[in-house]
This record gives structure tokens, sequence and C-alpha cells, in this order.
């Protein structure tokens, strides 16, 4: 794992194939690493359906929202919450705006930052507690490492990885959590349906807002104010003393003056999970 807590989507990475999901409430895609640019704020390939996964290597999925309603954007806010610290600018904009998040955490993240913990719980009604897995490993099969995390290597590790994840949420929430995304945000093809039957829904995103907190103040802003309607936006929430947290809480005010409505994905929202 990283010692420094940072992680996702930290950089932007081109799509090699596509995963339908057989409905037009997903829209799908994969990448691979190293695939190329995916230009500009993107986070994944859109619309197209189609394509077989067998074979390929370690992907992301740019996961929409779909049948949103004509008008202001509606959008999925999702935070990762890696090992790391609390970014209480980002927790407190959220707040004020009264702004609703998926907010995906780590076992590790959860023992080290209790005050944020405590800071969530405490608005029930705005946050949502998913798994971002035990300790941060990426859900990817073989050898060798994702941005220098060493993958999970087998079904059975990246199993114990989401279970452990969903084990500690339980005992900090009281909770369950339905939704779980791989450190990184890449999976091995092969370890999605072992996920999915362990009664989890595999989430990837469609903006991803900060490249793993990487980005300056202006830019994340600039991303997530620009949001189209149905994305599942990424953005951390671990990362108190990088600068994109302020820009995260600049974006989200930015999209809220846009008239968005932002949905949890614990609630009743048209997703679906890819299928093969
Ligand atoms: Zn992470």
């Amino acid at each position: 794992m990283w010692p420094d807590g940072s992680c996702c989507a930290r950089r932007v990475l081109g799509r090699r194939g596509l995963c339908a999901s057989g409905s037009a409430a997903l829209v799908a895609s994969v990448a691979t690493p190293g695939g190329g640019a995916r230009g500009g704020a993107r986070g994944g390939a859109r619309g197209a359906a189609g394509g077989a996964l067998a074979g390929v290597g370690p992907v992301e999925l740019a996961m929409s929202l779909a049948g949103v309603p004509p008008g202001p954007p509606t959008v999925a806010l999702t935070l990762d919450a890696c090992p790391g610290g609390f970014d209480a600018r980002v927790a407190q904009a959220l707040a004020e705006l009264r702004i609703p998040a998926t907010i995906f955490v780590t076992a590790i993240w959860l023992r080290r930052n209790p005050e944020g913990l405590a800071f969530l719980r405490d608005r029930p009604d705005l946050f949502a507690i998913a798994n971002h897995g035990e300790r941060h490993v990426p859900a990817v099969l073989g050898s060798g490492t994702i941005f220098g995390i060493p993958v999970a290597g087998t079904l059975d590790r990246i199993r114990r990885e989401v279970e452990g994840g969903a084990e500690a949420v339980l005992a900090a929430t009281g909770s369950r959590p339905g939704w779980y995304r791989t450190a990184t945000g890449f999976y091995s093809v092969e370890a999605i349906p072992a996920i999915e039957a362990l009664g989890v829904r595999v989430c990837g995103y469609s903006l991803a807002a900060d490249l793993g907190a990487s980005l300056p103040a202006p830019a994340v802003a600039a991303r997530i104010a620009a949001a189209r309607s149905g994305d599942i936006i990424l953005g951390h929430i671990n990362q108190p003393n990088r600068p994109s947290g302020a820009g995260i809480a600049a974006g989200v005010a930015r999209l809220a003056a846009r008239g968005a409505r932002f949905v949890r994905l614990d609630e009743d929202v048209s997703v679906t999970q890819p299928t093969r």
C-alpha cells in the first residue's frame, strides 16, 4: 500500500474495451494501464457497448448514472478515503452545502481517523459509507504493482480484501456496505464476478476529479464544476495537506450553483453492475 495514502486514478487512462451491461442503465467501459491518455477531464469512455473482456488486463470501470432526468445535472459524488488522513475542508463544505456523498473507506483509514468517522456518522442524511477495502490492495490478479501498490494476486486475497473492508465498515457504522471500489480503481476482469458473488456491487466512476488528489485546486474545481448529468464523480477525502481538497470544496459549490442534484449510491439510483 502507499505510505502516503494516495492512490486512486492518479492518471487518466485510455480505454481498451467496453463492458456491456445488457441494460441501458449502465454505461461502462474498461481501460488498461498505460493505454494512453483519455483526453480532457473525463474519466472513461461512454456510450458504447459490447466487447469481450476475457483475457484483457486490469480494467477501470467507467460507470455512470442512467435514466437521469433532463434539466440540471444529476450526479453522484464519491470520495475515496484510502490510507491517509481526514480532509475536513471537503467534509465541512459538503455539510454546509448539504451535498450528499458516498465515502469509500478502507479499514486502515477507519482505524486512523476516528474523528473523521465521527464527522461522517454525525450526518447520516448526507454521508453513505462504502467499502474501499481492508488494506487498500488492488483487486488485480497476478503479480506486480499498480501505481506502486502490489496487487492482490489471487481471488482468495481479493475476497479477503473486500470482506475485511466490509467487516470494518459494519463494525464502524452498524451497516454492511453495499458497494465496493478497488484501490487504484483497477480490477482484473475475472475478479469482478468473484466480488459480486459476495453480494457486493462493484463501483467505477466516470469523472476523475482530482487524479489521485494530485491536481491543483483550480483544476479540480473546474473539472467538478463541468460535470455532466449522470456523472459518478471520483475524488479523495484523505489528503488534507494537498491543494486538491480545496478544489473539491470549491467545485461542488459551483456545481450546486448550477442546480445540480446529488445522489448517493445507496439510493435507488439507476446504476447497474457490469455483466460479462
Ligand atoms: Zn484508494
